[in-house]
């Protein structure tokens, strides 16, 4: 698969999103959202995943200001907290966001968790992507039968769904259904948070391939298609993790990885969600 740090994935709105992005959960002081912005742009990243319940908006979109990085060239997520559904409660969550984050648009704007009074969130979602306030928005946690429900109430098809997938919890239906849907899969929690590094598998071909157990977990996704969010505040892990871009691993490789699967998750289990 021929990707580098500047590759994106076509939307199903035509809408581009980079293979390769900076999570933020637990970054929240100033000075480390700072360093670890800048320390991203630096190494190439144009992808920054962040969300209402991460209380990091505001730091985000001051870091993003003082970078030179042009607001253009940069792709940003955030999302809409669990306790802000309803049509007009996510407009106002909304627009706080917008606020925050100091900018006139969001690139994608997801629903956080399957909750109730999801479907009247989602159809003001809609009126902010008619609105060009939200450039794409689409789900989070979202099982095949909670995009079964959506179609159902809606007419706009999400455009991503991020979930939590590593080779440890693999979702494989979930991303098979929503790659043949069109909807792009994002992959959370995409190096299993680091505690996984010891698995014999994992040291084996990390070493066989020359990379960190990081990069090679993130590559695995890369070749599934799917965007990966690591999240680092570390200046050196950060560059680490965007070095992924110069390697393959073989489709025999990628079977054993694929066998690793244990539904180990670190976040709630959505399945939970009816
Ligand atoms: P993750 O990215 O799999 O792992 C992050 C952890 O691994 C941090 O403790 C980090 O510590 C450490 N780490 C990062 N790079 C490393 C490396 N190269 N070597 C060793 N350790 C490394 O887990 P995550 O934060 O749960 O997921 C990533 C992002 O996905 C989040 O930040 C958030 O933006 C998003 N997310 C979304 C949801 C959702 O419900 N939609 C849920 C969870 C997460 P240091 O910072 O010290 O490097």
């Amino acid at each position: 698969m021929q990707l580098d740090i500047n590759s994106k994935l076509k939307l199903n709105n035509g809408v581009e999103i980079p293979y390769l992005g900076l999570g933020t959960y637990a970054i929240r002081r100033r000075k480390e959202v700072d360093r670890a912005i800048h320390t991203a742009f630096d190494a190439g990243y144009r992808l920054i995943d962040t969300a209402a319940a991460y209380y990091n908006e505001k730091e985000i979109g001051e870091a993003i200001k003082s970078s030179s990085v042009s607001r253009e060239e940069i792709f940003i997520t955030t999302k809409l907290d669990n306790f802000d559904h309803g049509y007009k409660q996510a407009l106002k969550a909304f627009e706080t966001s917008l606020k925050k984050l100091d900018t006139d648009y969001v690139d994608l704007y997801l629903i956080h968790w399957p909750v109730r009074g999801r479907n009247e969130s989602w159809k003001a979602m809609e009126e902010l992507l008619k609105q060009g306030k939200c450039r794409s928005i689409g789900v989070s946690n979202y099982m095949i039968h909670h995009i079964e429900d959506l179609k159902k109430n809606s007419s706009v098809l999400p455009a991503v769904n991020q979930i939590e997938f590593n080779p440890f919890v693999f979702e494989r239906e979930v991303k098979e259904y929503c790659q043949n849907l069109g909807v792009v899969v994002e992959a959370y929690t995409p190096i299993a948070r680091g505690r996984q590094f010891k698995h014999r598998e994992i040291r084996k071909l990390s070493e066989k391939y020359g990379k960190t157990q990081a990069q090679l977990m993130l590559r695995w996704e890369l070749q599934h298609n799917v965007i990966v969010i690591p999240k680092s505040s570390n200046p050196g892990r950060i560059k680490e993790n965007a070095d992924i871009f110069d390697f393959n691993i073989s489709d025999e490789d990628m079977k054993v990885l694929n066998s690793l699967d244990e539904n180990l998750r670190y976040s709630p289990n959505p399945y939970s969600y009816d």
